[in-house]
């Protein structure tokens, strides 16, 4: 993958083709003919509808990323629809960049269009040149489009994985996962999550890698953890159902567009024992 140039405002992507991710409400705006992909444009405008505000995101090789928002009610011509991102992020065949690009649109597009007033003294906020930051120029204060981290963790123990399902789920299984604490280091929040959602310990706990998750605005910082003790005590108020699955008769899991299914292939498919790579490429390690 040709890596992703950011750019700030004033600057402009250098890219000589334009692709455009355009967000009404939540969803993105794209072609019926083919919804996996953003929609083509000039540097000004996407080629089939009228936008509100332009977010220039960056240059990807020849090919500049631009994002875009337009009326919650605004009607879209013929040819075009919605479609959810986290749907599309399950669609057969998505590529990375997409899912990078449209995640990077969300986000901005959600902190832009929310951040008006300085939470501090309600005077309204000013863009900060070179940066998507805004300023409060009475009290000095600045606020940057927000990131949560959060950990999601593979707990496996020999050939069996302990895996977990919420209620709404189907028969889909997947990672614990949760949000990290003020004060927390990612190894302490995993050990903590797995012993409030599922009642056991870890040992050996290591990081295999991160996936921007822009519901709301999470970072999910990946690892496998060897389980240590402990019978299965599930938290019924977040879980459905906790268990053991054996590697030969594994449920339903989440697709490999998902941190959680490349952990989980990962598993199924390498050695949970072998050393992990920091800031791994999943591509590279197929
Ligand atoms: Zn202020």
């Amino acid at each position: 993958m040709e890596a992703f140039i950011r750019c700030y405002p004033p600057n402009l992507p250098t890219g000589t083709t334009h692709v455009w991710y355009v967000m009404r409400g939540d969803d993105l705006v794209v072609d019926t003919q083919n919804p996996a992909e953003p929609l083509p444009g000039t540097s000004q405008a996407p080629t089939s509808i009228a936008i509100r505000k332009h977010f220039p995101l960056g240059t990807q090789g020849d090919i500049s990323v631009h994002a875009a928002i337009v009326d919650a009610d605004c009607e879209l011509s013929e040819g075009l629809q919605t479609v959810n991102l986290r749907n599309l992020m399950n669609h057969p065949g998505i590529r990375q960049e997409v899912i990078m690009a449209g995640s990077y649109a969300k986000e901005l597009i959600e902190f832009q269009t929310m951040t008006k007033y300085c939470s501090r003294c309600a005077a309204p906020y000013r863009a900060i040149p070179n940066t998507w930051g805004l300023r409060c120029d009475p009290c000095k204060h600045e606020v940057f489009a927000p990131v949560s981290p959060a950990i999601i963790v593979l707990i496996h123990d020999g050939d069996r994985v302990l895996l977990t399902t919420k209620v709404g789920w189907g028969n889909r299984y997947s990672l614990v996962a949760g949000f990290a604490e003020p004060g927390e280091s990612f190894e302490a929040c995993v050990a903590r999550e797995v012993r409030e959602e599922v009642g056991v310990e870890v040992s050996t706990i290591r990081y295999v890698g991160s996936q921007c998750w822009p519901f709301p605005h999470q970072v999910m910082v990946g690892f496998l953890a060897q389980y240590k003790s402990g019978d299965i005590h599930m938290d019924a108020e977040e879980l459905a159902d906790a268990k053991w699955f054996d590697r030969g008769a594994m449920p339903a899991i989440p697709p490999a567009t998902a941190i959680s299914g490349q952990i989980l292939d990962i598993w199924l498919h390498g050695d949970a024992q072998k050393d992990m790579i920091v800031g791994f490429d999943y591509q590279d390690y197929r």
